[in-house]
């Protein structure tokens, strides 16, 4: 069997443990005589993985009983705009902390909802650059500007177009923290009581597509309209434990393999260590060749996700990119619109992936001089 290097930026690549017990399980489940598909959501079998998924993710992550752990449907797009129906009114203001592509997509979306529910949003602080599209930089504590009446403060912990990653959280003063965690939830344990709600797709570090989670505080709930329609609602999914409805099983159960991965390797402080010897052996690779592979991004906000470089000329990434498919490294592309490289190396990507890929750069420098 050949399975590639995968640094796909999302959907990523899957723990191979997990794809194997899904693959051993999947037509006969448990020995029901089916598949985790084609049972009922309401049944035990399909209960004991919900639950199982939702107590491992509560375990790694360390989740406080003061949280609620939602799993969801629509991916962190439809939460650019659920979030602010839950909690925008006439009156009432929300910030945002704006450092790439998708938190600009989060505040286009609650400036829709504002204009129908009312209230208003505000931009708390941006790290665009002046003249371009960029953002190679987070702001610094100087340039955020937070309402202390806002009604939470919204940041992107990790910025994946852009490779630009928050170490820890901004300063919101006392205003509740709201996180898109999409492309890095899991790669290390946070401090989730900082958190009044975090909401990311699974299909970059946790599992497939389809599943969308979201850590949301007891206390927050409580601030939520009641008047938005119900499966929009955040406590409709806190009330019945993800079960209102029918939740995306399958995508929930592999998840589960995901989770449960983590937790036989060693937790999340084995893959902090592991995303922290991949990313050092990542930007060593490029730092020690500036003149051949320039990383545009500031360097202490250089993420251990997502990683962007680029070379002389765009023919040459051209070239890396389709050599290194050659060589069984894949989804090396830069975005469509920022162009270059970019290595994504979430949790399921090995260190032996990167090590094969560092290998590869300093190979193709060589083979190809500017
Ligand atoms: C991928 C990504 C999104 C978009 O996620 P969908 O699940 O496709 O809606 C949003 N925010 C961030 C930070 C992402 O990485």
């Amino acid at each position: 069997m050949a399975r590639v290097s995968n640094f796909n930026a999302g959907p990523a690549g899957l723990p191979l443990p997990a794809l194997e017990r899904a693959r051993d399980e999947l037509v006969d489940f448990a020995g029901t005589g089916m598949s985790i598909m084609e049972h009922s959501h309401r049944g035990k079998a399909y209960s004991g993985v919900h639950f199982e998924a939702m107590g491992l993710l509560r375990e790694l992550l360390a989740v406080p009983e003061s949280h609620h752990i939602l799993f969801m449907q629509g991916g962190a797009t439809q939460m650019f705009a659920q979030v602010p129906m839950n909690f925008l009114a006439p009156g009432k203001s929300v910030d945002y902390i704006v450092t790439g592509h998708w938190s600009e997509r989060a505040v286009e979306e609650a400036r829709l909802v504002a204009g129908i529910q009312g209230g208003a949003v505000r931009i708390a602080a941006s790290s665009k650059e002046k003249d371009g599209i960029a953002y190679r930089r987070l702001p610094t504590p100087a340039e955020i500007h937070i309402d202390p009446a806002a009604v939470y403060a919204h940041f992107t912990t990790n910025n994946t177009i852009f490779g630009t990653q928050w170490f820890a959280e901004p300063d919101v003063g006392s205003v509740p923290l709201v996180a898109d965690v999409s492309s890095d939830i899991l790669w290390r344990k946070v401090d989730v009581s900082k958190y009044a709600l975090m909401y990311g797709g699974a299909q970059k570090n946790v599992g497939p597509s389809g599943v969308t989670i979201v850590i949301v505080a007891r206390s927050m709930l409580e601030r939520a309209r009641t008047d938005i329609p119900g499966p929009f609602r955040f406590k409709t999914f806190a009330d019945n434990d993800s079960l209102y409805n029918t939740p995306p099983t399958f995508g929930i159960y592999l998840m589960r393999n995901v989770l449960a991965w983590i937790k036989s390797v060693g937790g999340l402080a084995q893959i902090e260590a592991w995303n922290r010897e991949k990313a050092a052996l990542l930007y060593g690779a490029i730092d020690a060749a500036p003149d051949y592979y320039g990383a545009p991004v500031d360097r202490s906000a250089r993420s251990v996700m997502n990683v962007v470089f680029r070379l002389p000329t765009p023919a040459l990434d051209e070239l890396f990119v389709k050599q290194a498919e050659q060589a069984g490294m894949v989804g090396l592309k830069g975005y469509r619109s920022t162009g270059g490289i970019r290595a994504s190396l979430y949790n399921a990507v090995t260190v032996a992936d990167v090590e094969k890929l560092v290998a590869f750069m300093k190979d193709f420098a060589a083979r190809n001089p500017a």
